[in-house]
C-alpha cells in the first residue's frame, strides 16, 4: 500500500469534465498478441484445476479454476492458455492471473462463443459479467439481495473520466434498447438514468426517470446520487444493494443489450487514457490488453517510479506495474511522472479543519486518521465513523500537511474488515 497522497502540483479540478459536444472517434488499440485475465478466485494448490497451461482457448470461452467455481472470467480471443498463476493486490486479496497468446492475430472478426441466453438475470449472470462496464448480474442475481431501483450512470465517478458521457453521446439509442433488456431480465420495477448537466442529449427515456447531476465533484458518487435525487440516506457502512438500489454504468448497459442482440460478448472496453502532461486520449481496447500497449500507442513514455493510476484522480489507486490489463470496469487511467510527485509526507495534522469543512458525510477526519495511523480500526469505526466515509478522497486533496487521508481511509476499512471477519 502505498501511503502517499495522489494529489501533486497537477492538482484536479473539482468540477467533472464535460464531453465535447462532437468527440472524436475513439483510437482503437490493436489486440496484443498476449492478452492478461484476472480470475477472482485464488488457485487452491491442493486441487488441479480445470484450465491448465497450454490448453486452447476459443473466443468468448468461460473459464473457471473448478468444477464448483463460482467466478469466472471469458476468453476475449481463440488462443493458448500460457501462463496461469496467483496475483495479489495492493491489500493482499488473491486472485488468479491468465495469459492468453492470441492465436486470432489483428481480427475483430473471430467468431466469439454462442450463448443460450434466455430472458433472466441467472442466465445472463452465467456468461456476462466481464461485458464492456462490468454489469453487476452477480449482485441482481442474488437471491438474498431485493432491488427495487437500477440506477444506469452516463454521468462518469471520477474527474478527468469522460468514458461513461461518450458512450451515453455515441450510443444513445444502445442504452435504450439496454435499458429495455435490463428491465426484461431482472424485472425491477424502477430505472432512473443520470445525465450530468450540460449534456447535449435528448432526454426521453419513456418511463426512465432522468436525473440531472450537477457538475460540481462528488454529485456522481453512489451516495450522493441517493440522497439528492432518490431522497435516500445510505446508512454509515451499508452498500446501495442493503437499501435497495443498484448501480450500473452506461457502458454495461450497452454491452447487456448488444449481448443479447447477438447472444455473444463484446470484449472491447472504452477508457479514457491521461497522460503525464493531462492530455486526454479516448480509446477502444480489448479487455486483458496490458496498460504499456495503450501508453505506447500515444508515446507516452512510463519510466521508473512514474506512477499509474487506475481509476481517476480521487478515488483511483496506483499499480505498481505497467503490465496491468484493462479490466471491465476500468474507465480511466491516469500517468504521473516521478517528477512532480510529491514527497512521502510525515507532517503531523496542524489542524486546519479543511478535511471537516469538506467531507460530505461529515467524518471527523483529522481525529479518525490518527487511530488508522496507530492500527485502532475498531475505535476509529465505533468514535469516528470510519463506515461513513463514502471515499470520495476530498479529505485528502485539501490537507495541509498533505497526510494520505484517502488511502489511510481505505486501508482502515479493510483491515476493519478482516479483523471483522476472524470474530
Ligand atoms: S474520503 Fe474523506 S472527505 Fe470523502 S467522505 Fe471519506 S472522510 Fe469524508
Ligand atoms: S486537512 Fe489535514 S492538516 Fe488539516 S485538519 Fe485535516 S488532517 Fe489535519
Amino acid at each position: 500500500m502505498i501511503k502517499r497522497s495522489f494529489f501533486t502540483l497537477s492538482q484536479p479540478m473539482l468540477n467533472y469534465d464535460l464531453v465535447e459536444p462532437d468527440p472524436k472517434e475513439l483510437e482503437s488499440i490493436p489486440i496484443p498478441p498476449n492478452l492478461i485475465l484476472l480470475l477472482n478466485e485464488p488457485i487452491d494448490s491442493t486441487r488441479p484445476p480445470l484450465i491448465k497451461k497450454g490448453a486452447a482457448v476459443e473466443k468468448g470461452e468461460k473459464l473457471c479454476l473448478y468444477n464448483d467455481s463460482t467466478e469466472y472470467t471469458i476468453s476475449p480471443v481463440t488462443g493458448t492458455l500460457t501462463f496461469i498463476d496467483t496475483y495479489s493486490d495492493d491489500f493482499g486479496n488473491t486472485s488468479t492471473y491468465l495469459v492468453i497468446k492470441n492465436d486470432q492475430g489483428q481480427t475483430t472478426k473471430t467468431d466469439s462463443a454462442i450463448y443460450d441466453l434466455k430472458d433472466d438475470i441467472a442466465s445472463a449472470d452465467q456468461y456476462l459479467r466481464t461485458l464492456p462496464g462490468a454489469p453487476p448480474l452477480k449482485l441482481l442475481a442474488k437471491d438474498d439481495v431485493k432491488i427495487n431501483t437500477i440506477v444506469i450512470t452516463c454521468a462518469d465517478t471520477d474527474l478527468l473520466s469522460t468514458t461513461n458521457q461518450y458512450v451515453t453521446l455515441k450510443f444513445l439509442d444502445e442504452v435504450k434498447q439496454g435499458a429495455k433488456v435490463l428491465k426484461r431480465i431482472t424485472h425491477v420495477p424502477n430505472l432512473c438514468i443520470t445525465i450530468p448537466e450540460g449534456l447535449n442529449i435528448k432526454e426521453e427515456f419513456d418511463s426512465i426517470k432522468v436525473f440531472k447531476t450537477a457538475l460540481k465533484y462528488p454529485s456522481n458518487l453512489p451516495a450522493i446520487i441517493l440522497k439528492d435525487h432518490l431522497n435516500m440516506i445510505l446508512p454509515a457502512g451499508k452498500k446501495p444493494e442493503d437499501i435497495g438500489v443498484c448501480f450500473i454504468s452506461a457502458e454495461a448497459v450497452v454491452s447487456l443489450g448488444r449481448a443479447y442482440k447477438t447472444k455473444s460478448a463484446d470484449f472491447e472496453k472504452i477508457l479514457t487514457v491521461i497522460g503525464k502532461q493531462g492530455t486526454r486520449y479516448r480509446v477502444k481496447a480489448t479487455i486483458g490488453t496490458p496498460l504499456h500497449k495503450i501508453f505506447k500507442a500515444f508515446s507516452i513514455l512510463v519510466n521508473d517510479q512514474d506512477r499509474i493510476i487506475i481509476g481517476g484522480p480521487m478515488m483511483g489507486f496506483s499499480t505498481y506495474t505497467h503490465l496491468h490489463p484493462v479490466q471491465p470496469d476500468m474507465d480511466i487511467v491516469m500517468i504521473q511522472g516521478r517528477d512532480i510527485l510529491p514527497e512521502i509526507s510525515d507532517y503531523p495534522c496542524v489542524n486546519c479543519g479543511n478535511c471537516l469543512r469538506i467531507c460530505p458525510a461529515n467524518v471527523p477526519v483529522n481525529i479518525l486518521v490518527r487511530y488508522l495511523e496507530a492500527d485502532l480500526y475498531e475505535e476509529a469505526d465505533d468514535k469516528y465513523d470510519l463506515s461513513s466515509c463514502i471515499e470520495c478522497g476530498l479529505c485528502a486533496y485539501v490537507c495541509t500537511a498533505k497526510i494520505p487521508l484517502f488511502q489511510y481511509i481505505r486501508l482502515g476499512k479493510h483491515e476493519l474488515l478482516k479483523l471483522r471477519a476472524e470474530v
